[in-house]
């Protein structure tokens, strides 16, 4: 039994998935798998594990597991359940990749859709498990799909061996006709249980005229209007990015300042004393600026020019919610009291918050919590907030009607950070999250004309990237004929042969005698079993090119380097971004200096001779051990322009790699080393060769001087995949040295071609 107190109850008998109970238990107990369908907020995530855990499938050793396609989702919601059944963390658990809190006596995990599929490649059967959730599928990432095509094979295999398990799919949508409708998939369709939720009308107001570019800006005025003209009742902004929503915030806690000084965020020692002092003085100074401003009439001032063309310049560089991380956060304290560019409102104070995925769980949590008395909430958000996580209190919804994807060019495998438009579906959620109190209002920032030629529904994740990774596992797990999978949307052909191809040249597939794969190519159905190498690969937790470099390490000692190098890779993003506009010609000068210290300590890293040949791989080899060697402290990692939340990750990766070569070598006997040292000249040979075997299809060639067809191929590079240069990043450390050929990490795009984590190869390592 539990025991929840009764206020719990009584704010658990307000969601209208209560009323549901019935239904959607009597529903999994006679059919294996059940959809429900409910709008955000209506109690899914919360009550669905709870109503299994009641109804006793977390009796006698069974588990009930939950996955969601965020880290953030897993580890809030778990702790939310917990608390909701008074149960400790013990008992409501997560496993996300990185780390969890599971114990022997867990009954109910939460867990991202990449640990669940992991899992299935240890016990094909799932045995532990006498019921799955598989929540937010409607966002279709790939992991949900490739999971909801595996659990409908075994849950047919756990019928046989009458071992039932029970499926149980949540959408925050009606769209679920992939799933119920695809007779390979489910031969008889799974019933829908709808959740009514009480959605209270929204009233949409379109533009007139939609901001090309400054949607930030028209974000700020109109947020500005609601605050000072509309009744109580927070205010959820959507835009795409962390540096968006932090430039917002910026803006908005200048505009209607707390009457007093809000509690620095976080605890005294996670800020560098360095960065600490040199707060203070931008906030003396801002105060002096303040102070010998002239005074402006409010009500006239509807227009603020400052600063604008930052945020794009911002967003430009935020690379997702990776890039600019750690020193966002550390802004966040001082802004709300120190006056700015923006002449303070005299009007309520606005209880202003960020909300993205990155952000610290305990930074999250404040969302949940009511706003100081006399103020109103505004919580500015990037479309986390459509879907995995409910904002009490809103009636207002500003959308900008943007959404910031990874685009991947499925041939070259390009990516890119572009901001699209979002779907209507996506729209309409936006719309939705404002009257789930009251009947609300939804402002769309651009005009009707635009919102009718947006597509209808996002494209699945599936028909959008690469799908390398998931091939390779799903060989690994003996599906070799992956076209006949059943997927809820199969991928693209081509990005499916792409795959294959790939596989095949880094030794983890088999290629077919050549007869039988021309036919195969003729036909689009390539289906090369999988090698020795391959397995192995496949027990690697990263990505096929990466663990190729891992399965070649044995002989040289080389594999703590290679592990360190592939953990470095596979985290992306250790160096914070220092490549930001200042507020100030005193944080200008700061960064300036920091920049140097920085680069200084990059080349010091990168070495001379054969070390700084390994390039940018030989820097993240070298931040990482001096940062391990250090003792991995925050000051350490400030003062040398390492993101520490990047840095931690990395650690946990190596161990986690370190423990899975042990599982497949025991020979090898590895350990992590927190005084790794540096690697032999022989040994940087060896990696470079094993970096270029990894990245083989990577290569690029420096333009000779005869073939400079015309001035945009000074300095350029060819690559067998593009048909355009593709140049060295200027922050890496081989940007003046130009060796003849070098092997990349990725090409991105921003306004050139890009190659980012970049070694030189020789010429006769090239296949
Ligand atoms: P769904 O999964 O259907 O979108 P949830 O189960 O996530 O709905 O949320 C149900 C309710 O629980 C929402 O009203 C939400 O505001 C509330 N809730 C969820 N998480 C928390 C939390 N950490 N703290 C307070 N309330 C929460
Ligand atoms: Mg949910």
């Amino acid at each position: 039994p539990v025991h929840r107190s009764p206020e719990m109850q009584e704010e658990r008998l307000r969601l209208p998935i209560l009323s549901e109970e019935q239904a959607i238990m009597e529903a999994v107990a006679e059919h294996p798998v059940v959809i429900v369908c409910g709008e955000t907020g209506s109690g899914k995530t919360t009550q669905v594990p709870q109503f299994l855990y009641e109804a006793g499938f977390a009796s006698d050793g069974g588990i009930i597991g939950v996955t969601e396609p965020r880290r953030v989702a897993a580890v809030a919601m778990s702790q939310r359940v917990a608390k909701e059944m008074n149960l400790s963390s013990r008992v409501v658990s997560y496993q996300i990749r990185y780390e969890g809190n599971v114990t022997e006596e867990t009954k109910i995990k939460f867990m991202t859709d990449g640990v669940l599929l992991k899992e299935i490649q240890k016990d094909f059967l799932l045995r532990r498990y006498k019921v799955l959730v598989l929540d937010e599928a409607h966002e279709r990432s790939v992991y949900t799909d490739i999971l909801i095509g595996l659990l409908s094979r075994i849950v047919a295999l756990r019928a046989k061996r009458l071992l039932p398990l029970k499926l149980l799919i949540m959408s925050a949508t009606l769209r679920v006709q992939d799933f119920t409708q695809n007779r390979r998939l489910f031969p008889t369709p799974p019933p829908v249980v709808k959740v009514e939720a009480r959605q209270f009308p929204v009233t949409v107001h379109f533009n007139k005229r939609t901001p090309l570019e400054d949607y930030g800006g028209e974000c700020f005025r109109k947020v500005c209007k609601i605050h000072r003209a509309l009744p109580a009742g927070g205010i959820l902004v959507f835009l795409t990015g962390q540096a968006e929503v932090h430039a917002l915030c910026r803006r908005l806690r200048r505009a209607f300042p707390h009457a007093r000084r809000r509690p620095p965020d976080g605890g005294p020692g996670d800020a560098p004393a360095e960065t600490r002092r040199f707060k203070k003085a931008r906030a003396r100074a801002r105060k002096a600026q303040a102070a010998a401003l002239p005074q402006i009439s409010l009500d006239s001032y509807s227009v603020l020019p400052a600063g604008e063309g930052d945020e794009d310049r911002e967003a430009e560089m935020d690379d997702e919610e990776a890039a600019l991380g750690s020193d966002l956060d550390l802004d966040l304290g001082d802004d709300g009291a120190d006056g700015g560019e923006e002449p303070p409102d005299a009007s309520l104070p606005l209880h202003v918050l960020p909300l993205y995925s990155l952000l610290p769980p305990e930074k999250q949590a404040q969302v949940f919590r009511p706003p100081p008395e006399g103020t109103r909430l505004c919580v500015v958000a990037t479309n986390v907030a459509e879907t995995s996580l409910t904002i009490p209190g809103v009636k207002y919804v500003v959308d900008c009607g943007r959404v910031k994807r990874r685009h991947y060019d499925r041939v070259t495998g390009v990516s890119s950070f572009r901001v699209s438009w979002v779907s209507q579906a996506a729209a309409d959620q936006r719309a939705g999250r404002a009257g789930r109190t009251e009947p609300g209002h939804c402002y769309r920032l651009y005009s009707s004309a635009v919102f009718s030629d947006l597509e209808p529904f996002p494209p699945p994740e599936m028909a959008r990237r690469p799908v390398e990774d998931l091939v390779l596992q799903m060989k690994a797990l003996g599906i070799e004929r992956v076209v006949n999978f059943p997927f809820p949307t199969p991928p693209p052909a081509e990005a499916l042969l792409a795959a294959e191809e790939l596989l095949v040249a880094l030794g983890a597939l088999q290629a077919p005698p050549k007869a039988e794969r021309m036919k195969q190519l003729r036909t689009a159905r390539l289906s090369c079993p999988i090698t020795a190498l391959g397995r192995t690969m496949a027990t690697f937790p990263v990505a096929p090119r990466y663990a190729k470099m891992l399965a070649l390490s044995r002989p040289d000692g080389c594999l703590p380097y290679a592990i360190t190098i592939v953990a470095a890779m596979t985290v992306r993003e250790l160096f914070e971004e220092l490549d930001r506009p200042a507020a100030s010609d005193e944080e200008l000068a700061a960064l300036t200096a920091r920049r140097a210290r920085v680069a200084q300590a990059r080349r010091a890293w990168a070495g001379r001779g054969a070390a700084l040949k390994l390039g940018d791989l030989m820097v993240l080899l070298g931040a990482v051990g001096a940062c391990e060697y250090a003792g991995c402290s925050p000051q350490f990692c400030a003062a040398h322009g390492l993101r520490y939340k990047a840095v931690l990750e990395i650690r946990r990766l190596r161990g986690q790699l370190t423990t899975a070569v042990n599982a497949v070598c025991p020979e090898a006997g590895l350990f992590v080393d927190p005084k790794m040292p540096p690697p032999s000249e022989h040994q940087l040979t060896c990696l470079r060769q094993i970096v270029a075997a990894g990245l083989g299809d990577h290569l690029a060639r420096r333009v000779q001087s005869e073939d400079l067809l015309d001035d945009t191929w000074r300095n350029a590079y060819k690559t067998p995949l593009l048909d355009q240069p593709v140049f060295i990043h200027p922050s890496s450390v081989l940007f003046r040295e130009l060796p003849d050929f070098v092997v990349y990490q990725e090409v991105v795009e921003t306004t050139k071609m890009y190659m980012k984590g970049v070694s030189a190869v020789e010429v006769q390592w090239i296949p």
